[in-house]
């Protein structure tokens, strides 16, 4: 019945969303983790809950004209995937980067589904973003692609609606702008954005918040070991707002972080990395990673970002992009004692390097349960601006804390009743499904 169960929901995806590889690979693995709850729960096939989940409620493409500094006309792609409001208002980053098409963004709202539901805050899921390449980019035309962009998504979101955040190449300035250009349109001051700019109604910790939640999720995998952070070695990919605060943290609690990367190379410093060169590279002078090598002299610096995988370390955080670990990269990890991986990023490790981890006992936080701390704390900025509240640093981290254990022990608890004790891939997408399907079936067929 399972493996009949996957064929056919596979099927039909795969038929309805052609050449959309990244999303056919998302449902995969949740058909296949929930195959056992639909097994159980006829209730649940009977209402073709996974099938109505697999469609998006609604998808938006429209068309971006802009005009760069030679006063050149560009034209790129927007999108907004509103994939489930099962739980709440539609929430889910906006990801500016070359490479977007429809396939990525559902694959990013689908798998935002089950997250947020896991973080047990009253959101639903969606994604979006452009074509649009905000490098080499100068802050003007930022600002005229952000306010065209806002000119036609505007109408789809509002803050009891649709909240977009940032994601890959959307961060403060980006969402500032386009704020800016939605306040102008419609005549509000509202919590439509999150992540926002703390003069603005943001939030703090929103900034730092999915790489600490990562780490405050890896901690508890550390302690299922038996293990803490103290003087293990730390190789997190990309250098960008995951990255970051994700080695800070770790740092704060004794890790000794050796590795970054973004898209040209990485840097290994053996000595640990200094996180606010990174910083300020990175954040204030828009940079690129090879830089930290010049300034220090400990480091090293190679192009090419996939050797990042075969640094020997105790822990792994891939945190750039989907699919950045295969088979071979998993293996080089397991190879030279790697014990936990956490996901940073959304869906970094492709199916066969996730069948290695676990085969080889490597303790595994997956991204929908250990990246679920941004989107999480998002929930608290809207919750700050609905009651015109803003709650201090240490607030808003405790509460952040309190969420990644809770999701933690959601997934052990959900991968012990089904079977998969220890398992925390399986736990994540049982425990997110169950949520949105109770949901779905109380709201009835809508
Ligand atoms: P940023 O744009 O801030 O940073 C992305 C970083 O990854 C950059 O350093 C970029 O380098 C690098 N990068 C991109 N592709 C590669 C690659 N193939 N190899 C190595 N580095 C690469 O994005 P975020 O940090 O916000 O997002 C990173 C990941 O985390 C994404 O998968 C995102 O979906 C996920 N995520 C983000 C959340 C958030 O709150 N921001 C929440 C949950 C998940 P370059 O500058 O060269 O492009």
């Amino acid at each position: 019945m399972s493996a009949q169960f996957v064929d056919s929901v596979m099927a039909t995806v795969v038929a309805r969303n052609p050449g959309e590889t990244e999303f056919h690979q998302a449902v995969h693995e949740v058909a296949e983790s929930v195959a056992v709850v639909i097994d159980k729960h006829p209730e649940l096939a009977k209402a073709k809950i996974f099938e109505r989940i697999v469609e998006p409620e609604r998808q938006l493409m429209f068309r971006v004209p802009w005009m760069d500094d030679k006063g050149q006309v560009q034209v790129n792609r927007g999108f907004r995937v509103q994939f489930s409001s099962a739980i709440g208002p539609y929430k889910g980053g906006l990801r500016f980067h070359p490479s977007v098409y429809l396939g990525i963004i559902k694959f990013l709202g689908f798998e935002q589904v089950f997250k947020n539901a896991l973080t047990t805050t009253a959101i639903g899921g969606g994604k979006g973003g452009s074509d649009f390449d905000p490098k080499a980019k100068s802050d003007n035309e930022v600002m005229r692609f952000c306010q065209s962009f806002m000119t036609e998504l505007f109408r789809h979101v509002g803050p009891d609606t649709d909240v977009p955040a940032g994601d890959i190449g959307v961060g403060g300035r980006e969402i500032g702008y386009m704020f800016g250009m939605y306040k102008k349109l419609t005549n509000t001051f509202t919590g439509v954005f999150t992540g926002k700019g703390l003069e603005y109604g943001g939030s703090l910790v929103r900034t730092e918040a999915t790489g600490y939640g990562l780490v405050y999720f890896v901690s508890r995998i550390l302690e299922a070991r038996g293990m803490s952070w103290k003087g293990l070695k730390v190789v997190i990919s990309g250098s960008g707002n995951v990255a970051i605060y994700a080695a800070q943290k770790a740092q704060q609690l004794g890790a000794n972080v050796i590795a970054l990367s973004d898209s040209n190379g990485y840097i290994v410093d053996p000595r640990g990395i200094k996180v606010d060169t990174v910083k300020r590279i990175k954040e204030v002078e828009r940079g690129r990673i090879k830089e930290y090598a010049q300034e220090h002299s400990s480091a090293k610096y190679t192009e090419g970002w996939e050797g990042i995988w075969t640094t020997p370390c105790d822990v792994a955080l891939p945190s750039a992009t989907q699919n950045e670990i295969d088979e071979a990269a998993a293996k080089a990890l397991v190879k030279n004692g790697c014990k936990a991986v956490g996901e940073g990023a959304n869906m970094p490790s492709t199916p066969e390097a996730m069948k290695v981890f676990l085969d080889a006992g490597v303790s595994f936080a997956p991204a929908k349960a250990a990246n679920a701390g941004g989107v999480a704390t998002s929930a608290l900025e809207m919750s700050q601006n609905s009651m015109r509240l803003s709650w201090p640093f240490e607030e808003v981290d405790a509460r952040l804390k309190q969420i990644m254990d809770n999701i933690y022990d959601q997934c052990v608890q959900a991968s012990e009743v089904y079977g998969a004790k220890g398992n925390l891939v399986i736990g994540a997408n049982i425990a997110g499904f169950l949520k949105v399907a109770g949901a779905m079936m109380a709201q009835g067929l809508v």
